[in-house]
């Protein structure tokens, strides 16, 4: 599982933001926006630490960095078939075109080959339908026509023409491959996705067959049968062809295979040795007995200070869940940063025992849970360009209850949207004063990332039912009102002085940064994802107002919170910090109450009364703020290059990072580099 920007985080409506097309550099000179374009923005992230790595190190994770980029053709090739041909004659032409550059069509052109390499194919990345050129077929022709002959990618056979009129309705007309994914119900999921996962003329039917018959129901070990193939069908006969050495996809398979024998031999221990045999005797075998074993040796590892994920993983691209994309996220463990979540965890019993509520609904023995902290050193296939902040694997259900699981937060990628949305003008236009706008700056990133720590490590495993009180009870409202108690249980303790003795926080003001925050995005910002006349539906959406809310209704004697009026434009204003933390502290005691009593009744009542409606004037008034910012809804990350530095005999002395590449570069570098399938993979 994956984990987005996008749901992911109680603030992350504000990192949400982008930097238009002006450019601007942060404090310490780093550049985070490298590019614009269409509705996506381009960044880059820092890896801060890995100098301070050994040099077996930083060599394993250069040998993984090469790794994680020679799949990249697999995951065009997953994506449609004709993914590959499309991307390589765009190439071509991007590198021979000879005319006017300032040109409309041209200016269009580049746009869309930057879609398509940030989709990694023909098909919006995240709403999965295809986007159209903004060019003409006409202008497409003549450049194809004006290519050298052996640029064109024509398959073994074909004219020019012959190749233009195979590609041209795939790139041009809207009804031919619409989507990649379709999930509708009522057709067939398969021949109605444009994925290469299963062959032409495979049909749903085809599929649920052929996978129906190797499933065992009483299998307690159950092996993720079709992860690593595409199912073809040939003669009328249905088969499936296995991505392996040797198999479909070998000769990029081979490369991999190639690096992590390198990286092998640099390990740092016997338990990641494991890991590397294991994935290498998956990917020149294809079993999927062997990957299940592999699964099993990486979650066991968890002293590595090195760590990565390469190969077939996640089913979001297949409507039936089976085919796994390629992908990897190359990483190494931020040290201090686990250590503040090891912290928090092993604390646990100390804030369960202090929380505000009634002692009865206390866990008498409660257990935090650990997230590991990653910097992330490279990125390849599927989380690349558009990428998670947090992972959560393996997948197989029963490994994740015999041998656990691997959580964790990427905080460089992180900190990288929360640096760029500090350029994006979205503060500037919401957040009252200097005053506000100087704690979110100083603090709002720290404390931001300590509240999501406290929300998940202790939150939602704090508190107890009282006996014979149904897990359920809350039916309807059991998720809002679940996240909306460990929401709670993060503002309260966020503000606590505890955090200060334990050397998390060292400023006791911080937290006003996230109190802020939190406010203005409940009370406000967070409509800006709600279609006007709209009211909230989802269920971290339905909690952040709930809590704004009540705190801003039971606070108004005191006048705690206030919305203020300047210039036209509404403001929150948090006129009592501590007040305020005492609100939070009161309303976690009532819905602790009613979860612990199973009060539904009280929970209906409260979700109705504060977490659904939206006041439609100040919807409009912040949804008109928003769109003047002209922000890009999606982000996603290029690589640092990590280049080997090496003596007379050929020997690593030095792993180097930099950051100057740019999107385009990259994108074109990887091509000519790491690009060794054929354009047409049968
Ligand atoms: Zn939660």
């Amino acid at each position: 599982m994956k984990k987005f920007a996008i749901m992911a985080m109680a603030g992350m409506s504000m990192m949400l933001g982008s930097c238009k097309d002006k450019e601007q550099t942060s404090q310490d000179d780093f550049k985070y926006e490298v590019d614009a374009f269409a509705d996506l923005q381009i960044l880059r992230y820092k890896v801060p630490g890995f100098e301070s790595l050994n040099l077996q190190q930083k060599e394993m994770l250069y040998y993984l960095s090469q790794a994680a980029t020679e799949g990249r053709d697999i995951l065009f090739d997953q994506n449609g078939r004709y993914n590959l041909a499309i991307r390589r004659t765009l190439e071509a032409i991007y590198e021979n075109f000879d005319g006017d550059k300032t040109n409309k069509e041209y200016k269009e052109f580049e746009t869309y080959l930057k879609r398509v390499w940030f989709s990694n194919g023909i098909h919006h990345h995240y709403g999965e339908e295809k986007f159209l050129p903004g060019f003409s077929n006409e202008f497409f022709e003549k450049q194809v026509r004006a290519l050298p002959a052996d640029k064109v990618p024509v398959k073994e056979g074909q004219s020019i023409d012959d190749f233009l009129a195979m590609i041209e309705p795939i790139m041009f007309d809207p009804a031919v491959m619409p989507k990649k994914v379709n999930q509708e119900s009522g057709v067939d999921l398969i021949v109605t996705s444009a994925n290469n996962y299963y062959g032409e003329g495979v049909t749903q039917a085809d599929v649920e067959a052929f996978y129906g018959k190797m499933k065992d129901p009483n299998d307690h070990t159950p092996i993720s049968y079709g992860l690593n193939s595409r199912l073809v069908k040939e003669n009328g006969i249905v088969s499936e062809k296995t991505w392996k050495v040797g198999g479909l996809y070998s000769p990029a398979i081979e490369r991999i295979v190639n690096w992590l024998e390198k990286a092998k031999a640099v390990a740092e221990n016997d338990a990641q040795v494991k890991v590397i045999e294991e994935l290498i005797s998956f990917y020149k075998t294809g079993d999927l007995k062997t990957y299940d074993q592999y699964a099993i040796a990486w979650v066991q590892d968890s002293l590595s200070r090195i760590d990565f994920v390469n190969g077939f993983t996640e089913t979001y691209g297949d409507p039936l869940g089976m085919k796994a994309s390629w992908e990897s996220v190359v990483n190494f463990k931020d040290m201090k940063a686990t250590k503040r979540t090891e912290m928090i965890s092993s604390n646990a019993q100390w804030f369960e025992d202090h929380s505000p509520i009634d002692p009865r609904f206390r866990k008498e023995k409660v257990k935090g849970v650990t997230a590991k902290v990653i910097t992330v050193a490279q990125l390849g296939g599927d989380c690349y360009p558009a990428t998670p902040i947090g992972i959560n694997l393996p997948n197989a259900d029963w490994i994740r209850k015999d041998y656990g699981s691997k959580s964790v937060t990427i905080e460089n990628i992180m900190d990288a949207y929360d640096k760029a949305a500090e350029h994006s003008g979205f503060n500037e236009e919401f957040v009252w004063s200097q005053a506000e706008l100087d704690l979110l700056h100083n603090f709002g990133f720290q404390t931001d990332i300590l509240h999501t720590d406290l929300h998940e490590i202790l939150g939602h495993g704090s508190g107890q039912l009282l006996a014979g009180v149904s897990a359920d009870a809350m039916k309807e409202h059991g998720s809002t009102i679940e996240e909306t108690r460990a929401d709670l249980f993060g503002l309260y303790y966020v503000a606590d002085p505890k955090l200060i003795e334990l050397g998390i926080l060292s400023d006791a003001d911080a937290y006003k940064a996230e109190y802020y925050k939190f406010m203005m995005n409940g009370l406000m910002t967070q409509l800006t994802r709600i279609e006007a006349g709209k009211n909230i539906e989802e269920s971290h959406m339905r909690n952040r107002q709930l809590i704004a809310k009540w705190v801003f209704e039971k606070g108004k004697p005191d006048n705690v919170v206030e919305m203020k009026q300047r210039d036209g434009k509404t403001f929150v204003v948090i006129n009592d910090y501590t007040k305020l933390r005492n609100l939070f502290g009161e309303l976690l005691a009532e819905i602790q109450r009613i979860k612990s009593e199973g009060d539904y009744n009280a929970a209906k009542q409260i979700v109705e009364d504060y977490a659904v409606k939206v006041d439609q004037t100040l919807h409009n008034e912040i949804i008109a703020r928003y769109q003047k910012l002209e922000l890009k809804p999606y982000k996603g990350f290029i690589n640092p290059v990590l280049e080997a530095i090496t003596d007379g005999n050929g020997k690593i002395t030095d792993i180097k990072v930099t950051y100057t590449e740019n999107y385009t570069d990259q994108m074109m570098r990887y091509a000519k580099e790491f690009s060794s399938l054929p354009t047409y993979n049968d």
